[in-house]
């Protein structure tokens, strides 16, 4: 299991990831030149990518499916939900590329059992991935402002997690944002904060844990230092200590971050994937 953030934040969010002959991308929210120029990077055809899954209508994560969509003919999949909130402003999206999946339905696509789920944030609909390989568990969950019940389990079910660590407090509250925005940021349907998501991986820290993305920061109320001692310094706090192999990844904003794999090892086909 490869996975590589092309980009993580407001500016736009796109994922790759792939098994080293397929992949998949999550979200579309930066252009299909800089999507082709990082892939090629990787050494990743485009012609290898069997999908793109998109978590909301949020512009930062499909500003690039236009052309996506178009020059590629890449299948997309969302909720219905989620299409019909983004067709009502994009309707040049090519219809052929349009694919609705089931919220908490698997589903299969180049070589991943994936299932989404619903997470609270102000868009019509938003989602987050569960992504399974093998033995090997991926989760990404962005843009949510809280981490509900019904989110919990498939956050703490991974090996791989991207989660969103979007602000620090200090900086929002003293920040030069309108009160409306902060008020929006701060809602149980805005972001998670730094101190949100230390607590959370706190409460909920595992050895099967093997790698924390923190992902799509804030540009203004937060920097990549402050997400990731707020992290470590609450782990320190609770007496949290990484094993030798678990890790813990600041993703980039605007440039790619490096690559992360995760050997997996099959399942014997009649076991069930959680
Ligand atoms: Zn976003
Ligand atoms: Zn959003």
């Amino acid at each position: 299991m490869n996975f590589y953030s092309l980009g993580s934040g407001s500016s736009g969010n796109c994922y790759y990831l792939g098994n080293g002959q397929q992949g998949i991308l999550i979200d579309a929210g930066i252009s299909t030149k800089a999507v082709n120029k990082f892939l090629k990077e990787i050494d990743v055809p485009m012609h290898t990518i069997m999908g793109v899954l998109i978590t909301h209508n949020h512009n930062d994560h499909i500003k690039g499916l236009k052309v996506l969509t178009r020059k590629h003919n890449i299948p997309v999949f969302t909720t219905r939900k989620i299409w019909n909130s983004i067709l009502t402003s994009n309707r040049e999206i090519s219809t052929d590329c349009i694919r609705e999946i089931v919220l908490q339905q698997k589903f299969h696509l180049a070589g991943f059992d994936i299932e989404s789920f619903p997470v609270c944030h102000d868009a019509p609909e938003t989602i987050g991935f569960h992504i399974c390989t093998g033995d090997k568990k991926m989760t990404v969950a962005t843009d949510l402002g809280i981490i509900c019940q019904t989110a919990a389990p498939y956050i703490k079910a991974a090996n791989l997690l991207v989660i969103e660590s979007n602000y620090d407090e200090q900086m929002l509250v003293n920040g030069r944002y309108p009160y409306y925005l902060k008020k929006r940021i701060k809602s149980d349907h805005g972001h998670l904060s730094n101190h949100q998501t230390s607590e959370f991986l706190a409460d909920n820290f595992n050895e099967n844990l093997s790698h924390i993305c923190l992902a799509h920061l804030s540009k203004n109320n937060n920097t990549p230092e402050i997400a990731l001692q707020t992290l470590q310094h609450t782990f320190s706090k609770r007496g949290i200590t990484l094993k030798e192999q678990q890790r813990i990844t600041v993703l980039n904003r605007n440039i790619p971050t490096e690559m992360i794999t995760l050997t997996t090892t099959a399942l014997p086909e009649d076991n069930i994937i959680i």
